[in-house]
């Protein structure tokens, strides 16, 4: 992706260099793994399982100094959630709503939020509760070693849009009405709910990409093909389990996402991203 010298946001937070003292200890080895995995991109309410990390996040902090690379890096980030202001500001004004931006926090090892602790093994997420996104961003560097994508810079641009995309539905109030639904239903019917909110945040996500085509270079769509592929629930199942179990999907098979995400590429309308077929209205 083209990035350098372009506009970048003032809403994130670096929290890196103040990072709270010593590793989180969420476990390595397969629990880890499967946290990480049910954490992933996690759209739905998480405050519970943050709560129960929420003890694990050291209370001292010390300081240090970013490398280079980390300081690239974040520089990046802040010029991604700029293109999703621009476009969703451009979107939101032309169907005559307002659009809050979200912050978005950095940080390494542990952090807190309004919806509780969180530890880099969360995974990138959203907290709708103070509307912003968290992210450690060795996670890209898990996501390559142990989900088997190929990396590069785009995949973390489609996270960050894939986030900012549930940020989009807690403001339009896509994500408090499947809540609500969801305490009616059995739990294959929810199960089913949540995996239509996260396929329309990956759709949410192409709807970003293809108002940015002119600075998309060759390969960038495969990167966060790639992402998407890796965390498709089938994909981790098969992982943690070696069995697929569709009733307990949650977020989307890797098929279903990546579709999304190009139905988002290609149309680049919000109107065609209707995940729920018609079950919210
Ligand atoms: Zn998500």
């Amino acid at each position: 992706m083209k990035w350098k010298g372009r506009r970048q946001s003032s809403n994130v937070e670096d929290r890196r260099g103040s990072s709270t003292g010593g590793k989180v200890a969420v476990g390595g080895g397969i629990i880890g793994l499967i946290f990480l995995a049910i954490q992933l991109f996690s759209g739905g309410d998480i405050s519970e399982t943050l709560q129960q990390l929420e003890n694990q996040v050291p209370a001292t902090t010390e300081s240090r100094e970013l490398t280079a690379d980390e300081i690239e890096l974040g520089e990046f980030t802040e010029t991604v959630l700029a293109d999703t202001e621009d476009i969703w500001n451009k979107i939101f004004s032309e169907n005559n709503m307002n659009y809050q931006e979200p912050g978005l926090v950095l940080f390494t090892d542990g952090v807190r939020t309004a919806c509780g602790g969180a530890s880099a093994a969360s995974g990138p997420f959203y907290c709708p509760a103070d509307q912003k996104v968290y992210m450690d961003l060795s996670f890209f560097e898990e996501l390559r070693t142990r989900f088997g994508a190929q990396g590069g810079d785009f995949a973390i641009a489609y996270v960050i849009a894939h986030e900012v995309g549930h940020h989009v539905q807690t403001i339009l109030g896509t994500s408090g009405k499947v809540r609500q639904l969801q305490q009616e239903q059995n739990q294959t019917a929810a199960n089913q709910l949540s995996v239509a909110l996260e396929l329309q945040a990956d759709f949410y996500a192409g709807v970003w990409a293809y108002h940015n085509k002119e600075y998309l270079e060759e390969g960038d769509i495969q990167e966060a093909m790639s992402a998407a592929s890796a965390v498709g629930d089938d994909a981790i199942q098969k992982r943690t389990s070696g069995r697929v179990v569709p009733d307990a999907f949650t977020h989307g098979t890797s098929k279903q996402r990546i579709e999304w995400f190009m139905r988002g590429y290609n149309s680049g309308d919000i109107r065609q991203g209707d995940t729920f077929n018609g079950r919210l209205n």
